[in-house]
């Protein structure tokens, strides 16, 4: 199966802070599906290192207040049109990012407080059919 997966997973310096949160398991996903790595908030033509955001209901915002919703919808349609093109089934994303999150992301308050929803993109992807996991559920498409 072809599956997205955020690139920093993949160990991929992309993150908002210019590191990357390699996983331990992706080389054995690699094993068994065709990977596809992407990064959406690069991909909507955010710098890297940038300000770190979070999700306001359907806005998103850095710390400072600056509103960088277009950006992250920009990002996340790329990043569906990817998963279209390339027919990817499933996707793999970075947990609790305001693009990437699954279940769970920042409430919005820059607290370090999690709250029930899905990163933009995440919430895209779902909204289209694909199957979403976060990086705690990969060990499910190792089955
Ligand atoms: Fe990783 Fe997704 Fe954030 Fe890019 S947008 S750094 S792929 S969590």
């Amino acid at each position: 199966m072809r599956v997205l997966i955020s690139a920093c997973l993949l160990g991929v310096s992309c993150r908002y802070d210019g590191a990357s949160k390699p996983h331990s398991l992706a080389a054995a996903l690699a094993r068994c599906h065709e990977l596809v790595p992407v990064c959406p908030e690069q991909l909507g033509g955010l710098a890297t290192p940038r300000p770190p955001a979070e999700r306001q209901g359907n806005r998103v915002v850095t710390r400072s207040g600056t509103d960088v919703t277009e950006a992250y919808c920009r990002g996340a349609a790329e990043t569906l049109r990817l998963c279209k093109a390339l027919n990817c089934q499933a996707a793999v994303l970075k947990e609790r990012s305001p693009s990437c999150g699954h279940g769970q992301i920042y409430d919005g308050t820059f607290t370090a407080t999690l709250s029930k929803g899905d990163g933009v993109t995440a919430e895209l992807l779902g909204s289209h059919g694909i199957r979403v996991y976060g990086e705690s559920q990969l060990e499910e498409l190792l089955k």
